[in-house]
């Protein structure tokens, strides 16, 4: 079964038996022995140096022994390529030249930029909401939104999905709420979970709607449903759907009817949308809410002008231009079918997330390799704590700018990895 496995990019806290020496005897020492601890385990982390192409994408150059590559890279959460696209980059120029470059403040101090008020007046219309708030990521709009709901309502229970990622996890634990962890996407069991509260016990629900690194999608309709029948409040994260699900774009509560049930619909403008910053949209009340209880809101230099003149003008071309939804799901599915018809280990996703299996921390790692090194592949290994230790993979993004040819091309590769991984494993057993 999924779920409750050591998902979620949970870093975790340190375990007995990773502690050999004190580390107040020697703090170099400790840290160095954490660090190859990562190592033989196959899971510490290298980043490919990438310069970016305007232009070219998906291609980009990739810094390695020293020298430029040219790449295709086929991870990017860049989904539709906006992080190129020239309506952005002229907006952003445009800002940059007309606003500078820092908004020289937090929002509350000289930080509250028009392009921040219009972006959030486009936001909150996009979600059909009252309101909508601006963060530095969509990381910390998680961390920042329910923390302050589980520190600020009394009592608050919180029912989390278990395969949540990261900074829903960590806003629940910072909050100090009480928190109810259902089976991933099980709506009976969040059911028998909400029953044992009375129904005037706060509630809320969180959880997303494209899970990223499986492809699947949540049942939101039916945890809407649950929500009305519980008196619960629902938290939908949409990061790795806005932009491209909906007939606007707007998320998955979009196509599937639901985007006034949600309570609070959370997303990134990192992604789809190809800047950076994240966001919550809601009732004009719960946005006053947090924008006047969330520390992580009002703390901190506000975005860039041209951050969020950038996003205003990617979210204004994508509500109007669907299409580029219908080439992103029709790529995603081109990949899906090529590389199971050649027998590729596609896992089932009904998304546009297309993870193939390997199984394995040290073979995922050897595949991501050779795909860089023999075939200027760009697909970064995807370990524990990522995702469950055995379930190992490789997480391919394909996007509106992948041709056939691209396509074709990582097919070729894939193949001819797994015919050398193939090898690696009969030479270990
Ligand atoms: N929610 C989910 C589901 C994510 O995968 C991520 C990170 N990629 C975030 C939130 C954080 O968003 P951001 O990258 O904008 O900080």
């Amino acid at each position: 079964g999924k779920g409750s496995t050591g998902k979620n990019h949970r870093l975790g806290p340190v375990q007995g038996n990773e502690i050999r020496r004190n580390p107040a005897m020697d703090y170099e020492g400790y840290f160095a022995d954490r660090l190859s601890g990562l190592k033989n385990e196959g899971r510490y982390r290298v980043f490919a140096d990438l310069e970016r192409q305007v232009g070219a994408f998906p291609k980009a150059r990739n810094y390695r022994d020293g020298k430029p590559h040219d790449v295709t890279i086929w991870c990017s959460n860049d989904y539709l390529g906006m992080g190129i696209h020239p309506v952005v980059l002229e907006a952003m120029a445009e800002a940059v030249q007309s606003n500078g470059a820092g908004a020289g403040g937090t929002r509350n101090i000289s930080g509250t930029n028009h392009y921040h008020v219009l972006l959030e007046d486009e936001l909150a219309s996009w979600c059909k909401k009252d309101a909508a708030l601006l963060f530095t990521s969509g990381y910390v709009a998680n961390m920042t939104t329910l923390m302050t709901l589980g520190a600020q309502i009394p009592n608050l229970v919180i029912f989390s999905d278990s395969d949540n990622h990261n900074s829903m996890i960590e806003g629940i634990r910072h909050s100090r709420a009480a928190k109810e962890v259902f089976r991933h996407n099980d709506v009976e069991h969040l059911e028998t979970l909400l029953k044992k509260y009375p129904k005037e016990h706060p509630k809320l629900i969180a959880f997303e709607s494209v899970y990223s690194m499986d492809g699947d999608i949540s049942p939101i309709e039916k945890i809407c449903d649950l929500a009305d029948q519980y008196n619960a409040m629902t938290y939908l994260d949409e990061v790795h759907a806005v932009g491209m699900y909906g007939e606007t774009g707007s998320g998955v509560a979009e196509r599937d009817g639901q985007r006034e049930r949600i309570t609070i619909i959370q997303a990134t403008m990192g992604k789809a949308i190809g800047v950076v910053g994240g966001y919550i949209a809601g009732s004009a009340n719960l946005v006053d809410f947090v924008r006047s209880f969330g520390a992580g809101f009002i703390f901190t230099t506000s975005l860039p002008p041209a951050v969020a003149a950038g996003a205003l003008a990617s979210v204004r071309f994508l509500k109007e231009h669907n299409e580029l939804r219908v080439l992103h799901q029709e790529r995603a599915a081109t990949v899906m079918r090529r590389l199971r018809e050649v027998g590729l280990p596609v896992m089932p996703s009904v998304s546009h997330i297309v993870p193939v299996m390997v199984g394995d921390a040290t073979q995922c790692k050897m595949a991501s390799d050779l795909l860089l090194q023999k075939h200027d592949i760009y697909v970064q290994p995807i370990n524990y704590p990522t995702v469950p230790k055995g379930t190992e993979r490789l997480r391919i993004t394909p996007t509106p700018l992948h041709s056939d040819a691209h396509i074709d091309h990582l097919v070729r590769a894939l193949l001819d990895v797994w015919q050398h991984l193939g090898i690696e494993r009969r030479a270990a057993a």
